[in-house]
């Protein structure tokens, strides 16, 4: 999770109908609360916030990766990549939204972390267990280091999955916890 000034933001670029963040993280601020994993009770049948000007400070304060990052283009929101990514001082942490093997394999995917993994940037990536329990999350650059070296992306795809599927099978606690 990050917490950025706006002056931050990219200009012109807009949340629109996203609301990935709305259902994905937990909310836990003393104005706000929302378990993971819920939508929030305030988004909108056709998308977006229906109390944005009046949202709480937690909400205006937090922004997703993609909205500060102007290297990722417009298919890089959310809602159409599929995945929610986040920076903080633990570097970026990739949160699939989506069937996670389908969007963390996708050769645009792989190209941003192979990257990432190339320039000693941390990458991590959060990956849903078992329905109503903590995602698992793993670090991606000591595992991915000799894939990436290959360039060969058949191979670093084949170890996506399988630490894919090794942080799916962990057992974490529970999300009401
Ligand atoms: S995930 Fe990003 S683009 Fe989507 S609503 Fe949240 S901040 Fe906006
Ligand atoms: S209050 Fe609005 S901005 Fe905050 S989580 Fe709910 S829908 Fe999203």
């Amino acid at each position: 999770m990050s917490e950025n000034n706006e002056s931050h933001l990219v200009p012109n670029r807009e949340c629109g109908q996203c609301t990935a963040c709305c259902v994905v993280l937990l909310i836990d601020d003393k104005n706000f609360k929302k378990p993971a994993d819920q939508r929030c009770v305030n988004i909108m049948k056709t998308g977006g916030c229906k109390i944005y000007n009046k949202r709480p400070s937690v909400c205006q304060e937090w922004h997703c990766a993609w909205r500060f990052m102007a290297q990722l283009d417009e298919n890089w929101r959310p809602d159409r990549s599929g995945i929610l990514l986040r920076s903080d001082e633990n570097g970026i942490i990739f949160q699939p939204i989506q069937d996670p093997k389908k969007v963390l394999t996708n050769e645009r995917t792989i190209e941003l972390i192979g990257g990432g993994v190339a320039q000693g940037i941390p990458m991590s990536m959060s990956i849903p267990t078992k329905k109503g329990f903590r995602s698992y999350s793993v670090s991606l650059n000591e595992p991915l280091e000799i894939a990436v070296q290959s360039r060969n992306l058949f191979t670093i795809q084949e170890k996506m999955v399988e630490l894919i599927e090794f942080a799916s099978a962990q057992n974490t606690s529970s999300i009401a916890d």
